[in-house]
């Protein structure tokens, strides 16, 4: 593929792009301003149920509000996506980090992926027990190794080595909760365009309610659950994980856009209302292109979602509410 630049000044492109002979981002400058349009997009996980609104909203609202201070003074897509994913993880509030849902034993397995449309670098951990935080596990991997994807007690072992906070069982609300058949799964992320350009992509779960342990869903899946490509559009997902992973969702999503030519919001449409749908998955993406048009999709009963621009201030719904769709502005 031929790989467009979209910025202004020569010499930011040329601090954004380089990449030394190790393969080593060359340094990005502290805060960029190139660009006046910004967003950032979020989910807090798709619903299959209505459920008395456990106070979801509020932190989303709040996150989305730092976030979007944050892109406008010139803070990267990268951080932006790890701190807002965060502050879900711990919250308590959404099936990751503290409030993961634990799986059929009764325990608590996180997966997380981080992933930088500069490059198409990627980090990503699955089936971590005891880690605080997952998406800034998933970013030590990127950063901090020459893999993509680190697993089980040997891959917490070695995050923890790389500076992975990790904290005991009884950090976990639900850990020792074997009945989650009554759980809503779900699981959260976040795509940003910051003022340089560049896209990045986080997804954060504890997967699925009861999972087998060992279990790993299409969250920390780049692909799947999770995408970012500065030439195209950032995703992450929510919702039945096995058909994210079968049907390469959110590269197919990229793929339509970059090779179809579709709009983010028809590429989206196909895959949810059509593709997953025809097949009776239930699931949901948010999405940011390299325009700053925005799309949030569902086909489940609802999506936690939310989305700040540099010209409109946070918004955030579940179930009705703001439009699917979000041009640039
Ligand atoms: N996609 C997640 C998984 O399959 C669960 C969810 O988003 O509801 O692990």
């Amino acid at each position: 593929m031929i790989r467009k630049l979209m910025l202004g000044a020569p010499a930011m492109i040329l601090a954004a792009t380089l990449v030394s002979a190790t393969g080593a981002q060359a340094a990005e400058p502290a805060t960029c301003s190139a660009n006046t349009v910004f967003g950032i997009v979020a989910h807090g996980g798709a619903m299959s149920k209505r459920i008395k609104e456990p106070g979801r909203l509020a932190i989303m609202k709040a996150a989305l509000t730092k976030a979007r201070a944050s892109l406008k003074a010139g803070a990267s897509a990268l951080d932006t996506v790890e701190i807002l994913v965060r502050t879900f993880e711990d919250s308590g509030k959404f099936n990751t980090g503290k409030g993961a849902i634990a799986n059929a034993a009764g325990m608590v397995e996180t997966d997380a992926s981080i992933m930088d449309g500069r490059d198409l670098s990627a980090g990503a951990v699955a089936s971590m027990t005891a880690i605080k935080n997952p998406v800034h596990a998933a970013r030590l991997v990127m950063e901090k190794t020459r893999h993509v994807l680190l697993v089980g007690d040997r891959g917490q072992a070695a995050v923890e080595k790389l500076g992975a906070q990790s904290v005991p069982p009884s950090y976990f609300i639900n850990n020792k909760i074997k009945d989650t058949s009554d759980a809503e799964h779900g699981t959260v992320g976040a795509v940003a365009l910051d003022r340089c350009g560049h896209i990045a992509a986080a997804t954060s779960t504890g997967g699925f309610d009861a999972k087998i342990p060992g279990r790993v869903g299409d969250s920390p899946l780049v692909g799947d659950g999770v995408f970012a490509d500065d030439n195209i559009a950032g995703f992450s997902a929510t919702g039945h994980g096995e058909f994210f992973i079968r049907y390469n969702i959110t590269k197919d999503v990229a793929d339509r856009m970059a090779y179809l030519h579709e709009s983010i919001d028809d590429a989206m449409d196909h895959d949810i209302h059509h593709k997953l749908a025809d097949l009776k998955a239930e699931g949901a993406l948010i999405g940011i292109d390299k325009a700053g048009n925005i799309a949030m999709q569902w086909n489940s009963a609802g999506l936690y979602r939310g989305y700040a621009t540099n010209s409109e201030a946070p918004i955030v719904a579940v179930y009705e509410g703001p439009t699917q769709n979000k041009r640039a502005q």
